[in-house]
């Protein structure tokens, strides 16, 4: 009679925030059916460690998705809230496993919204909250 399987091993105490994230974008973008494109709510300081920093022990895949992220938000706080912004970023989905041809747009209401974003090919998008003071936030310097 065989003991109760206790070998696995779960070690998610030291698990960062954009790994979990990380996680839930690849069950809701992995493999969608076309008829239901993602939308990612997201927190700009999940993607930076206590230093304000971007991590560096992240796996490649979170890695680009924050670098995409904090493009987005790089962008988008350029402009003065209540512009529609066209990005230069390209959309990651790949619906029906074809990479996606859409680019992004990014809008933000006021100084304190998020940044919403949506692609304007395949309608992935989602909002970023917090972005406000991080590495990305260039609102700073077009004020004036
Ligand atoms: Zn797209």
């Amino acid at each position: 009679m065989k003991g109760k399987a206790w070998g696995e091993n779960h070690d998610e105490k030291s698990e960062a925030p954009v790994l979990k994230l990380f996680r839930s974008c690849l069950s809701t973008g992995g493999s969608y059916p076309m008829k239901k494109p993602p939308y990612y709510v997201t927190d700009a300081r999940h993607f930076l460690d206590e230093r304000g920093l971007t991590p560096d022990n992240i796996p490649g895949p979170a890695k680009k998705f924050s670098l995409f992220l904090g493009q987005i938000m790089e962008e988008a706080s350029l402009k003065p809230p209540g512009d529609n912004i066209e990005t230069s970023v390209k959309c990651r989905q790949k619906p029906g496993r074809k990479p996606c041809p859409g680019k992004i747009l990014a809008h933000r209401e006021t100084k304190e919204s998020p940044i919403l974003w949506k692609c304007t090919h395949c309608g992935a998008g989602g909002e970023i909250h917090k972005w406000q003071g991080t590495q990305w936030d260039n609102s700073m310097e077009t004020v004036h």
